[in-house]
């Protein structure tokens, strides 16, 4: 594994053994340890996480590393290749919401809430000792990749298994290591995000897609599906659109959301949207043909939407029922060996993104435009947008000529040039 062997190398580098720095009780390069955690791509299901909603992540081929040695103190030290002068060392007990700033706050945040989820359970925080680690990483930073949760899954298997907590080894153990890190993003890190990220990043199967349901009250084990989603076998590709523009959730615009769906379900008298979501679907199920379906689904949505105040949280509010709506047909679709019918939903998400929930930006319009007229089935901003990456399910002999007219269409509007990369279902976290 090249990766494995880069970050090893690197933490030879960062950490020489000089025997100088405490708290090693042996301070060899056999007591590093490697781990690993890809980032994701989202299918479809875009914010609805946090409306309780239902989303459909692939872990990427692209994996975080994290070269791990254990500490018998409390002493943290961190370093990452993509972060050159920003090292960070610090003592665990000093680790708290608001104690640590920049990317560390993802490290040592993970490590903080596992110690709440101890004590929590009746154990001592201390069971989680201090380490030196070194992080590379080829997820792209900031892309809407999910890099922060590729980070800090990395970094909770891999006290996972130097505590010896055992979590990785059940899909159980993996939703409490995803529960510790969303709660490090948002607590210590201080980013709002939902819980699709973390949860892709240590629950995905290879040749799957992870259909995520975050209704709260869930137990987390019944939350996931594994859905089949062997693109090859259908002689498709996943081509990734990394527009390379700003993008940036720790900003107001994703909180802004966030609290417009939450006043809306408020104002309806519901505990979240999905509520919302499942009546308007339920009232639409008696239908027979998909005509009357799809005007039945629309009368009991018109009539919830009625009844908020204004237009804007009647559009947001709109594409979050329709969104879920249209992840259940997708995976409908995939359960049914038809992956290669899923274009039109795609195109209908991206669409609801743009038009109603006001998340899109030129570069990924410009992006999902060029990418369907030069053949894809369908496509779409993934992740929180703003920027980001967009997503084309292509035939697989399409791949390039499609990233091919993308990049055309980018430099015809005076825009950076896109990164590219093929995504294929792969493998969630684990030690290397
Ligand atoms: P995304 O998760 O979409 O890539 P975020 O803004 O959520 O974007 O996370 C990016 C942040 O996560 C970076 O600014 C950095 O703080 C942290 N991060 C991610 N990967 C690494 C890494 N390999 N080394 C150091 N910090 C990282
Ligand atoms: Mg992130």
């Amino acid at each position: 594994d090249v990766g494995a062997d880069r970050v090893r190398q690197a933490f030879a580098a960062a950490y020489p053994a000089d025997g100088t720095e405490g708290g090693d009780e042996a301070d060899g390069a056999s007591d590093v340890r490697v781990y690993a955690a890809p980032g994701r791509v989202n299918i479809i299901g875009e914010h609805t996480d946090y409306n309780a909603g239902l989303c459909l992540p692939i872990a990427l081929p692209h994996r975080t590393y994290v070269a791990l040695r254990p500490r018998t103190d409390s002493v943290v030290r961190l370093a990452s290749a993509q972060e050159p002068g920003a090292a960070w060392t610090g003592r665990l007990e000093d680790v708290a919401p608001g104690a640590v700033t920049g990317w560390a706050a993802y490290v040592a945040g993970v490590a903080w809430a596992l110690g709440q989820h101890l004590e929590e359970t009746g154990r001592s925080a201390g069971t989680i000792r201090g380490f030196d680690a070194v992080v590379d990483s080829c997820v792209p930073y900031g892309a809407g990749l999910s890099s922060s949760a590729a980070l800090e899954c990395s970094v909770a298997v891999g006290i996972d298994d130097v505590a010896g907590l055992g979590l990785a080894a059940t899909d159980a153990g993996r939703a409490t290591l995803a529960a510790a890190a969303i709660r490090a993003e948002n607590e210590v890190a201080g980013a709002p995000t939902g819980g699709m990220d973390q949860s892709a990043s240590l629950r995905c199967a290879p040749g799957h897609a992870l259909l995520l349901d975050c209704r709260p009250g869930l137990d987390p084990v019944d939350a996931v599906e594994q859905i089949p989603f062997d693109l090859a076998a259908e002689g498709l590709a996943l081509l990734v659109i990394d527009t390379r523009a700003e993008h940036a959730l720790v900003d107001g615009q994703y909180a802004q959301r966030r609290a417009t769906c939450e006043a809306a379900a408020a104002t309806l008298g519901l505990a979240n949207l999905r509520e919302l979501a499942d009546s308007v679907a339920g009232a639409a199920a008696a239908t027979g043909d998909p005509a009357a379906h799809e005007a039945a689904f629309a009368e009991a949505l018109g009539a919830a939407l009625d009844r908020l105040p204004d237009d804007v949280s009647r559009r947001r509010v709109r594409h979050v029922v329709t969104e879920i709506a249209r992840t259940q047909d997708l995976v409908a679709l995939l359960r049914a060996g038809r992956a290669s019918d899923v274009g039109p939903l795609m195109d209908a998400s991206h669409a609801s993104l743009r038009d109603d929930y006001e998340v899109s930006a030129l570069e990924l319009d410009v992006a999902v435009e060029a990418a369907r007229e030069a053949g894809a089935l369908g496509a779409r901003m993934t992740g929180g947008g703003f920027g980001g990456s967009a997503i084309a399910l292509v035939p697989a002999e399409r791949a390039s000529a499609v990233a091919d007219a993308v990049a055309g269409a980018f430099s015809r509007a005076g825009l950076a040039a896109p990164g590219f990369l093929l995504a294929v279902p792969s493998a969630p976290a684990g030690a290397c």
